[in-house]
């Protein structure tokens, strides 16, 4: 029989979806032999400020991984009500997936260092192998978790953030080469981001 399937989940607001993410997903997916990644733009995020509306933020994820035949979108966070919480997303995609996968979350430096303060941590853990990736300006280090429960992974330095690409937009500065061109076009055609919305 062939060795269980492998698939990332890489979580985020994506707004807007960047290159950051896609190398980092890429990465993981190379690194770890996954055999996806599902991108999953969050519902309403509980540590956040507020965000766009989640059509627009699932359009981007989607045209932003359309080409890539490694990745897909799942809408589990957007489509269950309320706060968006990590083991939600692990326990909706279990339930997808079935037992026989074995479930990646991925997540950058920034966010790693927050997971002890996230709903149900060793949950989280039982769910899935948690890989923390490098992102320029964070420290990458194990907040303390389990032995063997999580894996650092170095990845192509890109230093962009969707914060920074909100306030580049607002002020008219260039986004290209910092997202795909499919979601560079998607946010001008929609007036995203610009100073009065
Ligand atoms: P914001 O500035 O709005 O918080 P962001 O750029 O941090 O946006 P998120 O949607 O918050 O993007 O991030 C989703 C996931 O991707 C998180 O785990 C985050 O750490 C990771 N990530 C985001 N940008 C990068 C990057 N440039 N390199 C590596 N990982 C990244
Ligand atoms: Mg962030």
């Amino acid at each position: 029989m062939s060795r269980a399937a492998r698939v990332g989940v890489m979580g985020g607001t994506f707004d807007p979806i960047h290159l950051g993410h896609l190398v980092a997903a890429s990465e993981v997916s190379y690194r770890f032999a996954l055999d996806r990644v599902m991108f999953v733009p969050t519902g309403r995020p509980w540590q956040k400020r507020e965000v766009s509306a989640a059509e627009h933020r699932v359009a981007m994820t989607e045209l932003a991984v359309r080409d890539d035949p490694r990745f897909a979108v799942s809408r589990v966070d957007v489509d269950r009500e309320g706060p968006t919480y990590t083991v939600d997303t692990l326990r909706d995609l279990r339930a997808e997936v079935g037992d026989d996968v074995e479930l990646f979350f991925i997540t950058g430096a920034d966010a790693l260092g927050a997971i002890l303060t996230w709903r149900d941590p060793a949950e989280v853990l039982r769910l899935a192998h948690l890989i923390g990736v490098t992102r320029p300006g964070h420290e990458l280090a194990d907040p303390g978790l389990p032995e063997g429960s999580v894996s650092l992974v170095e990845v192509p330095a890109m230093a962009i953030s969707s914060t920074d690409l909100r306030a580049r937009v607002a002020s008219g500065a260039p986004v290209r080469y910092l997202v795909p061109t499919s979601v560079e076009h998607y946010v001008h055609e929609h007036g995203l981001y610009r100073a009065a919305s």
